[in-house]
């Protein structure tokens, strides 16, 4: 290992390209970045990992791994120009490893696990419509400061858990819950808009904030709403009350981030940007 990264930084320093990485290693589900070193000559301008890209900006990139990734190596292939050059490119390995998540058993109503028609359109088109806000991508970035818990209570749940409803196994956990009995004021993270303010089949109540470059909080569950679609929030400003609507076995919130589209664990995702902050 430590051969490899003498390496990396001897080619680095060479080319006259450097960076530093969050970690060279990352567990499936969660969020790396890297913040490459400001040099007049080089204009970053995007990884590419097979078809996807991830635009940088001011030298930095955040890359979410998919939940569903494998242990694999990846190469992560940085586009940039030299000196205004035609495009180049550099190699960074990302090694993928298992995130070793629990199983978790859950008993939800019935219908909530085998739905009727009418529930699975719903519920199909509701996915739909997150998706498309989460694949767009806002240019600014509203963040300024660190990010904050949306409310000061126990975790019950972590992110990544491998669930299953009443027998038959549903995916995996897709974010973090934290207690809140019924009508608990939930606050917004931190800076950004509000994308979606909806009760939805099952996360229940939901509102999604951008927080612009790709980052999207969403919140579930809730019994009520504070805040409208397309309003700008302050971090600590009330957005709602926390609920037990959706599919859900108690009265709590879920906590939920995506990344470029791809859902990853929240807590880690802040832990990381708090410490570019
Ligand atoms: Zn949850």
């Amino acid at each position: 290992m430590k051969y490899f990264i003498l390496t990396l930084v001897l080619v680095c320093s060479l080319s006259g390209f450097g960076f530093n990485m969050s970690s060279s290693t990352i567990a499936n589900g969660k969020t790396v970045f890297i913040e490459f070193d400001k040099n007049d000559n080089i204009e970053y301008k995007h990884v590419r990992i097979d078809k996807k890209r991830f635009k940088i900006y001011n030298n930095f990139v955040l890359i979410p791994i998919s939940y569903y990734e494998k242990a694999k190596n990846l190469k992560l292939i940085v586009n940039y120009r030299e000196n205004s050059s035609k495009m180049k490119f550099h190699i960074i390995n990302l090694r993928i490893v298992d995130g070793k998540y629990k199983k978790e058993i859950l008993r939800v109503a019935k219908g909530k696990v085998s739905l009727n028609k009418s529930n699975k359109i719903r519920a199909a088109k509701e996915y739909k419509e997150a998706m498309s806000i989460y694949n767009s991508f806002t240019e600014e970035s509203y963040l300024k400061t660190k990010f904050i818990m949306p409310l000061n209570s126990k975790i019950t749940s972590d992110f990544g858990n491998a669930r299953m409803y009443n027998g038959s196994l549903s995916g995996y956990h897709s974010g973090t819950d934290f207690r809140a009995k019924v009508g608990t004021p939930l606050i917004s993270s931190n800076d950004g808009v509000v994308v979606l303010v909806k009760d939805r089949f099952y996360s229940g109540g939901s509102v999604i904030i951008d927080h612009g470059r790709g980052i999207y909080i969403g919140y579930s569950h809730m019994s009520s709403f504070n805040v409208k679609k397309n309003q700008r929030v302050k971090k600590g400003q009330i957005i709602g009350l926390s609920g037990v609507s959706g599919r859900v076995t108690g009265p709590h919130l879920h906590f939920s981030a995506r990344v470029s589209g791809v859902q990853v664990d929240p807590l880690q995702l802040i832990k990381l940007l708090n410490k570019r902050l």
